[in-house]
């Protein structure tokens, strides 16, 4: 604590994996205590913090602060998502760069883990302030990264668009195509399937639940939060897979449809942008709009978060459990709050971890990576397929390490296990750095 004042969230992300590894590595491993590797890994290589002017419309000069925190390149180089929210500061990209060291490792592909963005506020910009931003952005960060060195990728508020302008002021500094952001347009060097993944990707872990169980999703009723890239890709999947989607949300409010979301319907929602409530109005035989309020008070047998962090209070999660909810599998990173995920625990319900259940994004980052690298662009099919994979052999390294002796799988330890041992055995490997 005294360490790092004022970084709540980093603490709570480190807590939740120490809780699982100290008892681990005690047992099983007192090598690496005595190399001292958990006191490394929470340690982050290299933190970069910049000045990023930039001119509004209004030719008004606007002055934010951009990050890259660069965690760990002990299996690969440092790969992980920018974010641009008014919250973004220190302690959220910490957080978020030490779960991607695991995430990445869980995937089984030689990435490291990173994290980066700003404070700036995207909503309200017009487009070419969101380009000026971007240039300016890249303009310092192109010095930090590379295709061998740093990888980045979109999260909250980066999507194709932005990693458009950042790929393109890159390309001109370093006078250089290269694979150097993932998220790439498909037309100029990105993956089939990369906007789908995390959503698709914790679907099929919410299915190797399933499986695991001898269940089916087919007519399971699924509650999801959030509106953007992972909770459109999850819907989207989710209705495929025969599941009923009663719930999608934003910042403002949830939108509850009793008879669930079609594809139909899915698609008229993301047309509207951030506004909600036309939905209510354009199907009020079976669909309200609840302002201000959040999905978990609505009967689902499944609850997948895919807002932001600690969304689901412990009040949430008992709603959840009391609602006869059996699975919460998390889209977004560590949506749920330490006191949810006890409640999660003692009730026994599954409870698929982000680093665990939303993989999928940066697994087939890192599939696009080897395309670059090899000039190639697979088909969605075979990148889909290869995602499916993936995420079958997460679940497998969670059951590993997570399985307890009554037979209840406690993902988090086993993701939290099952990704740091890869990594903790590469630090000792490479010696004191
Ligand atoms: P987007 O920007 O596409 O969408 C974010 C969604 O979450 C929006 O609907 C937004 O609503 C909502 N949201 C944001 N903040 C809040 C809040 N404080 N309360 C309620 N709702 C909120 O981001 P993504 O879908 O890409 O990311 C969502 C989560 O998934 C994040 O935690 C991210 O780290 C995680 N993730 C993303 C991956 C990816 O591939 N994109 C990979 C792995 C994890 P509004 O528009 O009103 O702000």
């Amino acid at each position: 604590d005294q360490r790092n004042p004022n970084e709540p969230e980093f603490l709570q992300a480190v807590t939740e994996v120490v809780e699982d590894l100290i008892p681990y590595v005690i047992e099983h491993r007192s090598d690496f205590i005595d190399l001292k590797i958990l006191e490394r890994m929470v340690e982050p290589e290299r933190v970069v913090s910049f000045r990023v002017a930039w001119l509004d419309d209004k030719h008004q000069i606007q002055v934010n602060r951009g990050y890259r925190v660069q965690m760990n390149s002990a299996i690969g180089p440092y790969k992980g998502g920018l974010r641009f929210a008014p919250d973004v500061n220190l302690s959220i990209l910490k957080f978020l760069a030490f779960e991607q060291v695991f995430k990445n490792s869980l995937t089984g592909i030689p990435i490291g883990g990173g994290k980066g963005g700003s404070d700036f506020d995207p909503k309200g910009k017009s487009d070419t302030e969101i380009m000026r931003f971007c240039q300016s952005f890249m303009t310092e960060l192109q010095r930090h990264i590379g295709p061998e060195t740093d990888v980045p990728a979109g999260d909250i508020g980066v999507g194709t668009r932005e990693i458009g302008y950042l790929f393109g002021q890159y390309k001109r500094l370093q006078n250089n195509f290269t694979g150097v952001l993932t998220g790439k347009g498909i037309q100029w060097g990105g993956s089939y399937i990369r906007p789908e993944a995390t959503g698709y990707g914790l679907l099929y872990f919410v299915q190797c639940i399933l499986d695991y169980n001898n269940e089916s999703i087919e007519g399971k009723t699924v509650a999801i939060s959030g509106a953007g890239n992972v909770a459109y890709y999850a819907a989207e999947k989710a209705i495929q897979l025969g599941a009923k989607v009663i719930t999608l949300s934003n910042s403002q409010g949830t939108i509850y449809d009793k008879d669930g979301f079609t594809i139909e319907k899915l698609i008229y929602l993301g047309t509207l942008g951030r506004d909600l409530a036309k939905y209510a109005k354009k199907y009020p035989a079976t669909a309200s709009y609840h302002a201000k309020e959040n999905p978990w008070q609505f009967k689902c047998d499944i609850a997948l978060p895919c807002a932001t962090q600690n969304e689901i209070n412990e009040a949430d999660a008992k709603k959840l459990v009391k609602n006869g909810c059996t699975i919460v599998a998390e889209g977004a990173n560590m949506p749920s709050t330490a006191e949810a995920i006890k409640v999660y625990h003692q009730a026994k319900i599954h409870f698929g971890p982000g680093k665990a259940a939303n993989a999928g994004g940066v697994a087939v980052s890192g599939l696009e990576m080897s395309q670059n690298a090899i000039g190639q662009q697979w088909s969605p099919e075979k990148v889909d397929h290869r995602l499916k994979l993936i995420m079958e052999n997460i679940h497998k390294t969670c059951v590993r390490f997570g399985k307890e002796p009554n037979g209840y799988v406690n993902y988090l330890k086993g993701a939290n296990i099952g990704g740091f041992i890869k990594v903790a055995e590469a630090m000792k490997a490479q010696g004191v750095v």
